[in-house]
């Protein structure tokens, strides 16, 4: 290898708290700096830095992401009373994901690293299935009655300005019983829709998505509605162009279906859909610390991360001076996804070229059974199949990654 491979514009690095930021440093110092001349427009997200600046350090990453267009995130504490007591903190302060993903307006897709001795629960997935899921409103923002007795629910909208209000009978209970009130709006769909369409023209994939309309002939007609508008309107010629296709159909269907599928499609859920059908791919697929996680604003601002949280529990025995077999996959993954983003925005392939490589040496790593802890538990059995420690494991990368360069 010669000189530094040169990242022609700066990259958005937000930095993060406990094992996920020792992992996040490891990396940058072993796999990255030795290789790359890049700018990095630093931000310092750890929780004693939230509540030094009263969380204002949260808004600039954000604004700094709209500004240069790609970052990457470390994971971060989101205190609880007894962290807020512990740290001696201002206030609870909320999820900087949250504050991030409400700036920049943006949907979390989150994709599984896959590897050759890793094999999915379902036997027939062989691509990963990417899933987007709509994380405004629903169930997740509602309002909600314990009926105590008789009486009757109704559902009013009062128009602003004035206007006959519209009532609807939910329902004329004869005794106790529940109620509950949801709601989403037009925008809020519309950029759900476009950061779908964004993520899968960008990873050229196809786009499913699905709901109940059958049913709810109102509400989830309107998703499906919105979401024919901005593919008929902005997306169909570029997805023809690439040979992708949208593929609407019921979410019992796409269930069906996807569990039928060799994978290799972004599906774009509905909140609640998405909660639930997260959580099934990622343990389906394996580990946590094998799964990434990209925000993509409907503007094509991109924030790439890890899907895991800080590893607290690990880092408990890392201060204690304990060696950890910690997994930094997906932290990897995290800066290479940004990376390949970032060279094809700036058109430099050799900056592409780099992410691509980064990512064969960690997935040959792992094929050839040097393993963390946490695969080492679901990699299938081979006398090669070692445990080793996070160092280790990353200068076994280090060194596949010299090869290749
Ligand atoms: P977590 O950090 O994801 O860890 C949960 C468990 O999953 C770990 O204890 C570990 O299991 C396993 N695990 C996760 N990532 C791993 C990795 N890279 N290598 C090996 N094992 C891994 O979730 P948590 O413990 O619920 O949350 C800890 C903190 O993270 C909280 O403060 C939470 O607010 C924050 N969080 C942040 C984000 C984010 O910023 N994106 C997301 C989620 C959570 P074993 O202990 O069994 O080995
Ligand atoms: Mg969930």
């Amino acid at each position: 290898m010669q000189s530094k491979i040169h990242v022609k514009s700066p990259i958005v690095e937000i930095d993060g708290d406990e094992m996920a930021r020792v992992m996040w440093h490891m990396v940058k110092e072993r796999l990255l700096m030795p290789y790359l001349d890049m700018k990095l427009e630093y931000y310092d997200l750890a929780l004693k830095k939230r509540d030094e600046t009263d969380d204002k350090i949260t808004v600039e990453a954000a604004n700094a992401i709209k500004k240069y267009g790609v970052g990457t995130k470390c994971a971060t504490i989101t205190p609880n009373k007894a962290q807020v007591r512990e740290h001696g903190l201002k206030q609870e302060w909320k999820s900087p994901n949250g504050t991030i993903r409400a700036i920049l307006d943006g949907t979390v897709f989150r994709s599984p690293i896959l590897v050759k001795n890793i094999l999915p629960s379902v036997k027939n997935w062989k691509k990963p299935i990417h899933i987007g899921r709509h994380a405004y409103g629903d169930v997740y923002k509602n309002q909600e009655i314990l009926v105590p007795g008789p009486g009757r629910g109704e559902l009013v909208f009062t128009p602003a300005g004035g206007g006959t209000p519209v009532r609807l009978t939910i329902q004329d209970f004869e005794g106790a019983g529940i109620l509950q009130g949801i709601h989403n709006t037009d925008q809020s769909i519309r950029s759900f829709a476009k950061s779908c369409f964004t993520y899968a023209l960008d990873q050229k994939i196809d786009l499913w998505f699905s709901v109940k309309d059958t049913i709810s002939k109102t509400y989830d007609a309107r998703f499906r509605q919105i979401f024919e508008e901005e593919y008929e309107r902005s997306w169909k010629k570029r997805f023809n162009e690439e040979g992708i296709n949208y593929f609407f159909t019921l979410i019992d269907d796409a269930v069906a279906r996807i569990i039928k599928s060799e994978g290799g499609m972004l599906w774009a859920c509905k909140n609640y859909d998405g909660d639930v059908m997260s959580d099934m791919l990622a343990s389906a697929y394996g580990s946590l610390a094998m799964m990434t996680s990209t925000l993509v604003s409907p503007e094509g601002y991109f924030e790439y991360e890890a899907a895991h949280g800080t590893v607290a529990r690990h880092y408990q025995r890392y201060l204690k001076g304990e060696k950890t077999s910690s997994n930094p996959m997906a932290i990897i993954f995290a800066w290479t996804g940004c990376l390949k983003k970032r060279g094809d925005l700036d058109k430099t392939p050799d900056v592409v070229e780099f992410g691509k490589k980064l990512e064969a040496a960690a997935i040959e790593t792992v094929e050839n059974g040097v393993l963390t802890g946490d695969i080492m538990r679901v990699a299938e059995p081979d006398p090669r199949n070692k445990q080793v420690y996070t160092e280790e494991f990353m200068d076994a990368i280090a060194e596949r990654l010299r090869e290749k360069l």
